[in-house]
């Protein structure tokens, strides 16, 4: 993506004791992306995202944000970033209006201005009619929509969301992606997430993170591909003897699952599900189900923390 580069971190390393919690980690973000940061728990997102927001120091490595670097120049680099933590820094004695004033006041926006930046705010995070409620009595969903407004106050050009829908219920997960997309059209976002189909929904690239190590940085479609697997799940009436479908081209074993499915590997350039198709047709095993296997986000990990380094090419060693 060719936008400015509004984040850089280069070779950040953190320490707890001797546990390494993030390891030689860089990568950038440019202006107009929804950067998904996606990992299991404990992978190292959270001190990530407590280092790139100012909050906690690296033991080794540099963060820019903009054009300042955020161990030299603090003050600067914060001003061009919002944050929420995984724990939004709310008080629920406050109304939306009370609170959100204070935000506004912290991050320095003048006092003529900000009534504006606050209800720009809160139109943007669709809380207009809520500046008199207090915050505890809101609903959890809300409460988030109030903590993405205090990030976004001072509109920041990149916004820093750790784990924005953990404990929200299915409806108000899916409000708080479409929000997340909308900041995407006037900020770069970076969402750290565990949930794989939050970073389908919501981001336009994706870097994983397992065990304080980046083990994948890539476009959303370039995930697609990692998470197809080489295998087939297929339910039929009555199921053949597995010898028939090991006969079919391409299909490299077959095996009947728990559930009652048979899991058909196949060479990974010859799908052969026209050919189970036709077969099941002709001898009348009366197919029910037939789709590719997706691999889990758990799947991934292992594949890209367990596959040897290719070789390099003949002649480019
Ligand atoms: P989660 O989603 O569970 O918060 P995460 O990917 O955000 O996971 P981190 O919170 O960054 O991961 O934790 C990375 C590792 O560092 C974990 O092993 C965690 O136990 C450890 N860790 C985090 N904070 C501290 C701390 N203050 N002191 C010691 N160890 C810590």
């Amino acid at each position: 993506m060719a936008g400015t580069v509004l984040a850089e971190v280069q070779n950040l390393s953190r320490y707890y004791g001797s546990l390494r919690a993030v390891n030689d980690v860089s990568f950038t973000v440019h202006q107009g992306e929804i950067l998904g940061f996606l990992g299991p728990n404990g992978a190292g997102k959270t001190t990530t995202m407590q280092i790139l927001s100012g909050n906690l120091a690296p033991s080794s490595g540099r963060v820019r944000i903009g054009d300042h670097d955020l161990l030299a120049e603090p003050k600067a680099a914060k001003r061009a970033l919002g944050y929420l933590p995984e724990q939004p820094p709310l008080y629920r004695d406050l109304t939306v209006d009370e609170y959100l004033d204070y935000c506004a006041a912290l991050h320095r926006i003048a006092r003529g201005r900000r009534r504006e930046a606050r209800e720009a705010a809160k139109a943007k995070c669709g809380l207009t009619d809520t500046g008199r409620r207090l915050i505890g009595n809101l609903s959890k969903g809300y409460q988030q929509r109030v903590g993405i407004a205090q990030a976004i106050i001072h509109l920041p050009p990149l916004v820093i969301l750790d784990e924005p829908t953990i404990g929200l219920d299915p409806i108000q997960i899916r409000e708080i992606r479409a929000l997340i997309r909308e900041l995407g059209k006037d900020h770069a976002v970076i969402l750290s997430t565990h949930i794989l189909p939050e970073v389908q929904a919501t981001c336009d690239r994706v870097q994983i993170i397992s065990k304080g190590n980046l083990v994948l940085s890539d476009t959303i479609d370039g995930l697609a591909r990692h998470l197809k697997s080489a295998a087939l799940l297929v339910a039929f009436r009555q199921t053949p003897a597995i010898e028939e479908i090991e006969r079919l081209p391409g299909v490299r074993s077959a095996a009947v699952q728990e559930d009652g499915r048979l899991r058909v590997q196949h060479d990974p350039g010859l799908d052969p599900t026209e050919h189970i198709v036709r077969v099941a047709t002709e001898r009348n095993w009366g197919l029910k189900e037939i789709a590719p296997e997706r691999a889990s986000l758990e799947q991934i990990f292992v594949e890209l923390t367990t596959t040897e380094p290719a070789a390099p090419e003949p002649g480019n060693a």
